[in-house]
């Protein structure tokens, strides 16, 4: 081990970030703005407010300022469980007989087991601080209902989840979560809304979808008194508030004179790869260093590697306003064997704007890769890895043997989001080899791109 290097590196509480990085101050090609679904014009702050919290919506068309003060209550909270710890995998490096050097930003310290809750937390704060009776949201797999449960206890918040119904059969330990936080959980679709009966009368026995589920929660927010709605993923702002990872891990190492070559990251919306590359992305942007930054997708929901970059809506019942993104179309569902999270159809119009500008690659994994990857992470690293971390060590531990053929000391920096422990009916599968793969035909993905709005 090195002796200069501390194992973990933790920051100071005086070293932690008081304000938000937000990239699209630095950008040159700004990412496309929301539109009107209805008129294809461009979203109004007015025409927002009537769904999301009025400072969200601020910083969800604040495309200039460059730094965006922390709010000293939301500091507080961050410091229950922040910093998060820079880790040096020295046990990974030995295994794979790499020279790289292996560094991971861990995540997963805390009780909803994912970095949303440095957004979730974010959200909650300003819709309190508007005199907000409650919020709405969808969730997937949970990691995201599970912050934001936790964030609307804190602030005394009413919380009403809609969880994509596969998943509420499924995963009943992390609705029980949800619950024991005060939130109530609706399986979606449900007959709560008028979107959820028409998709139930057109789709019976439908298992539900992401985007379902969020159709669900915009109807119920706009339709109830003193609600609104947020989103975990995907919008501009929780880049923003995700930018704490990233603003972190540059510190932690800029303390020691560490530099990473690869930062390499898991992208479903692209919230935590976009927090976690921001420090990145603008020194990349201002020709300070050019850093090779890597999105790591499931190959069964390939929205970067093999989507079209247009605009799309967000949402199954098509209530939203449209992104543009990359994107399989609104429609696209991965397929049923699908185990690995990072299922959602598009992704945030910042880092399609900046992978379209060719500042970041991306890559995608099959599942059964994934979790090979998983297995080797949690075995040498004591971590038992989220299935979606895993995609960003998969690419990590591929650069890693690279420098082994090569013999390059390249410095690789680790998004590692959060923790396994919901997913193992996912690790049981691969454990006894009935985990498979699946990826879409050029046909299957044809008829997403067909649906998509003609503009
Ligand atoms: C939600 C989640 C992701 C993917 O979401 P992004 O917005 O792309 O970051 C990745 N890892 C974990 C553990 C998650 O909970």
């Amino acid at each position: 081990m090195d002796k200069n290097i501390p194992y973990k590196i933790y920051l100071e509480e005086k070293e932690l970030p008081t304000a938000w990085l937000n990239m699209r101050a630095v950008m040159k090609n700004k990412p496309a703005p929301l539109l009107n679904p209805g008129t294809h014009k461009e979203m109004t702050f007015d025409e927002l407010r009537g769904v999301f919290c009025d400072e969200l919506v601020k910083q969800e068309l604040n495309n200039t300022d460059e730094f965006i003060t922390i709010p000293q209550e939301i500091l507080d909270f961050y410091k229950m469980y922040r910093p998060s710890p820079l880790v040096r995998a020295y046990f990974l490096e030995k295994k794979l007989g790499t020279p790289a050097k292996i560094y991971y930003k861990f995540e997963g310290n805390n009780t909803s087991g994912s970095h949303k809750l440095n957004s979730a937390i974010a959200q909650a704060y300003y819709a309190k601080k508007q005199g907000l009776k409650g919020v709405t949201t969808e969730t997937g797999a949970g990691q995201w209902g599970t912050a934001l449960s936790m964030a609307c206890s804190y602030f005394g918040l009413d919380c009403k989840v809609y969880m994509v119904k596969c998943s509420y059969e499924q995963k009943p330990f992390r609705r029980e979560v949800m619950r024991t936080y005060g939130a109530s959980v609706t399986p979606s679709p449900s007959d709560t809304t008028d979107v959820g009966r028409q998709i139930l009368s057109e789709h019976p026995g439908t298992t539900g979808s992401l985007g379902c589920a969020i159709s669900e929660a915009v109807e119920t927010a706009v339709k109830s008194e003193g609600y609104r709605y947020v989103l975990g993923s995907v919008l501009s702002q929780v880049l923003l508030h995700q930018s704490v990872i990233g603003l972190e891990a540059k510190a932690a190492m800029d303390k020691y004179g560490i530099s990473p070559d690869i930062v390499v990251g898991c992208a479903g919306g692209g919230s935590n790869l976009g927090g976690l590359i921001a420090p990145f992305m603008t020194d990349k942007i201002r020709g300070i260093k050019d850093y090779q930054i890597i999105a790591v997708e499931p190959a069964s929901c390939p929205s970067l590697t093999r989507g079209k970059y247009a605009y799309d809506f967000c949402d199954t019942g098509r209530v939203c306003p449209l992104a543009k993104m990359y994107t399989l179309g609104a429609d696209f569902i991965p397929s049923a064997n699908h185990a690995g999270g990072l299922r959602y159809h598009g992704m945030s119009s910042v880092l399609s704007q900046l992978f379209d500008d060719g500042l970041m690659e991306a890559r995608s994994a099959v599942q059964t890769d994934v979790f090979k990857a998983a297995v080797t992470f949690a075995r040498v690293e004591g971590i038992l890895p989220a299935p979606e971390s895993s995609h960003a060590i998969k690419v990590a531990i591929d650069e890693a043997m690279k420098c082994k053929e090569t013999g390059e000391a390249k410095t690789i920096l680790i998004g590692l989001t959060g923790t396994g422990y919901f997913d193992l009916k996912a690790y049981e599968a691969y454990n006894n080899g009935t985990m498979t793969d699946y990826i879409p035909t050029d046909a299957d993905l044809q008829k997403g791109f067909d649906a998509l709005p003609k503009m």
